[in-house]
């Protein structure tokens, strides 16, 4: 799978993806993850100052990312990668609401192209011409899309087959496919930390009795926590 990010700050992109899962997944090649800079897409002013963003028509404050140079972006990109099988995401706080069904459905794609925003959004008619999903990581305004990009590349190289050491790991996460109830409570060693034990009923060596309490803890950590799942 290809992850294109289109964004005015390429370096806050330098150090995310060289630990853990990610940097495994890029290593074995199951997900290659190209960072592009907005500035290479855009005509420069005689002063050589690249022109990126306009005032808002109709007024109002901050700046707005123009049409063009993000146009010649994706075009550019989606030439390079897969022209007729690049999925254009725009992270957006406007966007539908990101979760677990969308990360798999995103997993599944050849080539995606993530367009991050900055200052007071993108022009209209970029998003019109080239996004085919416009997705939000949550009720909230974060400084521009990058943050929200990384989320993204995470959670859905995670669902690639192959990345995780046991395909079968992510099955038990929480709002994985058919999981109605967020994980449980996990224990490690020691069997006794400051005081608190482990519960017994995961030191007995009996599966259904283990099996049970689990199922039951997770639907306690569901209704006290995000009871909203639970309809
Ligand atoms: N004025 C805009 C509004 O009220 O919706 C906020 C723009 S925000 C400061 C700049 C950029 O950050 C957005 O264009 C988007 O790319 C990104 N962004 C901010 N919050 C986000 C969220 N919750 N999910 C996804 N992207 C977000």
């Amino acid at each position: 799978m290809i992850l294109s990010v289109i964004t005015l700050f390429p370096k806050m992109f330098d150090r995310v993806f060289e630990h853990s899962i990610i940097s495994r997944a890029v290593k074995s090649k199951k997900v290659s993850i190209k960072i592009y800079n907005l500035a290479d897409f855009a005509q420069s002013t005689n002063s050589s100052r690249k022109i990126l963003d306009s005032p808002p028509y109709g007024g109002g404050p901050g700046m707005v990312l123009r049409p063009e140079p993000l146009y010649n972006a994706v075009n550019k990109i989606k030439e390079n990668n897969l022209p007729n099988e690049s999925k254009v995401i725009l992270l957006s706080p406007q966007g539908k609401t990101y979760d677990f069904t969308k990360a798999k459905n995103i997993s599944m794609e050849k080539s995606v192209i993530l367009v991050c925003g900055h200052y007071e959004g993108l022009d209209q008619r970029f998003i019109d011409l080239c996004i085919d999903e416009e997705l939000s990581i949550g009720d909230y305004i974060l400084s521009g899309g990058e943050i929200p990009a990384m989320v993204l590349i995470d959670s859905v190289t995670r669902l690639l087959l192959g990345v995780l050491g046991n395909d079968n790991s992510n099955k038990n996460d929480s709002f994985s496919e058919g999981n109605f109830y967020l994980k449980g409570p996990v224990y490690s060693r020691p069997r006794e930390f400051l005081g608190l034990t482990v519960p017994k009923v995961l030191l007995n060596g009996n599966h259904k009795e283990i099996e049970n309490w689990r199922a039951e803890e997770s639907q306690k950590k569901t209704r006290d926590n995000r009871p909203d799942l639970l309809n």
